[in-house]
């Protein structure tokens, strides 16, 4: 028969957001001008915390995922791929390239304008 053993046993603390100030509650967005920054440095006091006050601690780190969204427009940051890139119902013009961001015409510019290739001509399009 299957036995299912327990091991690899973890802790995981999960910080408490930024906009819950315990006796009210409000958006993160409102509590901090930098949630990114300001959530780091709250999990970074954290970690200083259980490390100097818990007992039997083997290690602490800070875990993560990124995001990637573009400066500009705040989008989730998507790029053209290979086939895209060839694909004239994706491309803005016929020097899109692999890697071209699709999310707006800022991103675009910048990422041409970075490579020496034409810009877009947004006002002939539009
Ligand atoms: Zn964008």
């Amino acid at each position: 028969m299957k036995k299912t053993t327990r091991e690899d046993y973890r802790i995981v603390i999960t910080p408490r957001r930024l906009g819950d100030l315990g006796w009210m509650s409000i958006s993160d967005r409102m509590a901090s001008s930098d949630i990114e920054r300001d959530t780091r440095e709250r999990c970074e006091a954290i970690v200083k915390q259980v490390k100097r006050h818990v007992d039997n601690v083997g290690s602490v780190e800070m875990q993560f995922s990124e995001v990637h969204t573009c400066s500009y427009c705040c989008l989730t940051w998507e790029e053209l791929t290979a086939a895209e890139a060839t694909n004239p119902s994706y491309q803005q013009d016929e020097h899109s390239i692999e890697g071209e961001p699709v999310c707006c015409d800022k991103a675009i510019d910048e990422f041409r304008a970075a490579r020496d290739i034409p810009a877009v001509e947004w006002d002939v399009k539009s």
